[in-house]
């Protein structure tokens, strides 16, 4: 597992605790509970058939309105804020550039992951529109509202990508070919390029290559799971859940061929009981594939079956975390690397002084995603807050400054060799 280059020194300082990381044998997800018929498939909301009026934001208190992807999708908090359909501020953020487009449908998401807020098994619980998703409320609004906007904006508006982000529904593959066409219809999309976070479960080849002839720029894969082993149990069979390694896998290698290099790929939750040489393999494969890896850190969402465990020990997480933007964007390999016996990165294969640098230069503890305008290695999809608390960040949504470089580094563990 070891392999250590002559020029790079071990990180002094740098020996991790026990308990510096989640593993495998604690990461356990609870069981789903049944649920009674009458809630399954958005039954509610069926029954109940309240027509929509608007932007429609989270509420407990009130019914919920019957809404359908392509009319409505759901976005982030902070891309409702970002378009001036929702008030309210972000800590140390004044806007987000990447508008996620959420598919939605009152059946919701048919599949049960056991880290995702939108999950099946939350069906008696909450109606899908009224679910949290990665730490946040998902408001619904009409596809047409949120067009019409950035159309008017043009040159101005503040938003460096678009993604739209399917969910595992019958109608989601022909949801995402319409919800792109009535988008690229009135928005360039040289100007504001496209993603596509996909559901390879309901996907062939073909629909692929139609988002990509559609006018896509990039496809994305949520493996999530870093090992077939941890994607069986969290989003598999474990959970009831209909996804399989082996089909993600499938779609991400139609991905490659039919986007090309650079184009595609995948999406990784670190300290879901994967070793950091596990995670850091799977980087490397993506990166030897030609595609790239996006990263979140495992937060324990609230409502999921796996809210009872504990959030990735930043440590864990910030090692994962530089290692992977070394090997994404500095041409580090793995193999350059060497790990301890519990797997956890002990070297990076980087000169101190070269470390150094990068440490400073903070792009690597920035949110990870599609890129942006600025530059190739800051993401345009920043999703403020959604892998940590703003009190202890995980993945900054802004450049971090000279006290969050402090923090970072103790967090790193190399404090012991900057600051003796
Ligand atoms: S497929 Fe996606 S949206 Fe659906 S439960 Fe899994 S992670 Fe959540």
């Amino acid at each position: 597992m070891s392999c250590y280059r002559p020029e790079s020194a071990p990180v002094a300082g740098m020996v991790p605790a026990a308990a510096d990381h989640n593993p495998a044998a604690l990461m356990q997800p609870r069981a789903p509970a049944a649920t009674p018929r009458e809630m399954k498939n958005g039954a509610r909301v069926k029954s109940n058939n309240v027509a929509p009026q608007g932007v429609y934001l989270p509420n407990y208190n009130i019914l919920t309105p019957h809404m359908r992807s392509p009319e409505y999708v759901q976005m982030s908090a902070a891309a409702a804020m970002t378009l001036g359909i929702m008030s309210g501020r972000m800590h140390r953020c004044s806007c987000t550039r990447c508008l996620n487009l959420l598919l939605t449908y009152p059946e919701g998401c048919r599949a049960n992951c056991a880290y995702c807020g939108l999950a099946r098994h939350r069906e008696a619980e909450r109606d899908y529109a009224d679910r949290n998703f990665i730490r946040v409320d998902w408001p619904a609004v009409p596809l047409e509202t949120v067009i019409g906007i950035v159309a008017r904006d043009g040159a101005a508006s503040p938003f460096h990508r678009m993604c739209i982000s399917m969910i595992t529904h019958p109608r989601s593959d022909a949801d995402a070919v319409a919800v792109l066409k009535r988008w690229t219809d009135r928005i360039d999309p040289s100007a504001i390029p496209v993603s596509i976070l996909s559901n390879p479960t309901t996907m062939a080849r073909e629909d692929v290559a139609r988002l990509r002839d559609l006018g896509a720029d990039i496809f994305t894969v949520a493996l999530d799971a870093a090992t077939p082993e941890i994607f069986d149990r969290t989003r598999g069979k474990g959970v009831q859940s209909p996804h399989t390694w082996a089909k993600y896998w499938e779609i991400l290698m139609d991905a490659r061929d039919i986007f090309g290099p650079q184009k595609f790929g995948a999406h990784i939750i670190v300290g879901m009981g994967e070793t950091e040489h596990e995670a850091l393999t799977l980087v490397q494969r993506l990166v030897d594939l030609g595609g790239h890896s996006h990263m979140f850190c495992f937060f324990p969402e609230k409502g999921s079956l796996m809210d009872h465990l504990p959030a990735t020990p930043r440590d864990q997480w910030r090692r994962v975390q530089l290692a992977r933007y070394l090997i994404d964007y500095r041409g580090v390999r793995v193999e350059h690397m060497a790990f301890d016996g519990a797997g956890r990165v002990v070297d990076f294969g980087v000169p101190g002084s070269a470390l150094d640098a990068i440490i400073d230069e903070g792009i690597a503890f920035r949110t990870s995603g599609c890129p942006g305008k600025f530059r190739d290695d800051v993401s345009a999809c920043d999703r403020p807050y959604g892998d940590s608390p703003p009190s202890n960040v995980a993945s900054y949504p802004f450049q971090p400054g000279r006290s969050d470089l402090r923090k970072i580094r103790r967090q790193l563990r190399l404090v012991e060799r900057r600051e003796p």
